[in-house]
């Protein structure tokens, strides 16, 4: 451990020996991702914090341009827990989200043969740093079962699926008061909304929702 001191820490996104100790980024990328935060969404002319187009989702990221890809979905980075916690923090200041009123953070779970093909769960580990950085209670709430891809499916079918495919895994004797819903990424905002609905037929009076980015068309991201 005491000779990583004196090695220059390396920034996570362009690999330069530049970071500073505290932060996995260095200067020149943490200003491209404030540009990114502050980028417009196509449609509604406002940035992904204000933007209209999906209603009660809070996202601090537009997920459109190619270095919004680079930054938020080369999945090495996710695996990076330092990335990951920072990722969080910016995300959730830059959305404008008070982390005080909640009680719990959860997250959608993602289908099990993608979990296993990345080794791990985005918006799980996402939840996770939030949970440590704001001091608010990790719960795991919904369990996937398995079944289609949402993002291969018109809205409506989108909706019906996602009913069909989360089991309920809170403690039916507690209910939260006010739960932050985490997801990685939202097109529709479908899945987002009918989990949150699940949550509070089932673990709490309040839902916020939370994505790290928005797709502002209905294009997959991948
Ligand atoms: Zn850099
Ligand atoms: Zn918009």
């Amino acid at each position: 451990m005491k000779t990583s001191l004196f090695v220059p820490a390396k920034c996570i996104i362009c690999n330069a020996y530049a970071a500073p100790s505290e932060m996995p980024v260095c200067e020149e990328c943490l200003y491209k991702l404030q540009d990114l935060l502050s980028e417009k969404c196509p449609h509604c002319g406002n940035t992904a914090r204000d933007c209209s187009c999906i209603s009660d989702i809070h996202t601090p990221f537009l997920f459109r341009q190619d270095t919004a890809k680079m930054m938020l979905y080369r999945f090495k980075y996710w695996g990076d827990k330092r990335y990951m916690r920072f990722l969080a923090e910016l995300g959730i200041k830059a959305a404008g989200i008070n982390t005080a009123k909640f009680d719990g953070v959860t997250y959608v779970p993602r289908l099990p043969r993608r979990k296993r093909r990345y080794g791990f769960d985005q918006s799980k580990q996402l939840a996770k740093a939030i949970s440590q950085i704001y001091s608010i209670p990790f719960v795991p709430t919904l369990k996937r079962k398995g079944g289609l891809e949402q993002k291969l499916l018109s809205r409506g079918a989108r909706i019906k699926n996602a009913k069909d495919k989360y089991k309920v895994i809170c403690n039916p004797e507690k209910k939260y008061k006010n739960l932050l819903l985490v997801d990685d990424v939202t097109t529709t905002g479908a899945t987002l909304k009918v989990c949150a609905m699940i949550l509070r037929e089932n673990c709490a009076s309040r839902v916020t929702l939370f994505a790290l980015a928005k797709t502002p068309t209905l294009q997959p991201p991948f």
